[in-house]
């Protein structure tokens, strides 16, 4: 089966997302509604909070569907 992972870029972080893994928990949408929300076609906003909080909360995703690639921000 072909991957489908799908990339959410934002200042500091890149959120990737496989749906082949996801298990519907919904932990990320209780967690972080403003950058996980399902009703958007590109559902994962990674700039709407901080690089730490939304590396916090792909870090509760139980099933490793959700993952960041940080990337150092110039000052
Ligand atoms: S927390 Fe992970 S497993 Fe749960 S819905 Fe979000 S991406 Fe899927």
């Amino acid at each position: 089966m072909p991957t489908r992972l799908q990339s959410y870029e934002a200042p500091g972080i890149t959120v990737t997302f496989d749906p082949t893994v996801c298990t519907h928990s919904a932990v990320c949408l209780r967690g972080l509604p403003a950058v996980f929300d399902v009703r958007r076609k590109r559902w994962i906003h990674a700039e709407a909070a901080s690089a730490d909080e939304v590396a916090a909360q792909v870090a509760r995703c139980p099933s490793g569907a959700l993952q960041v690639v940080r990337e150092p921000q110039a000052d």
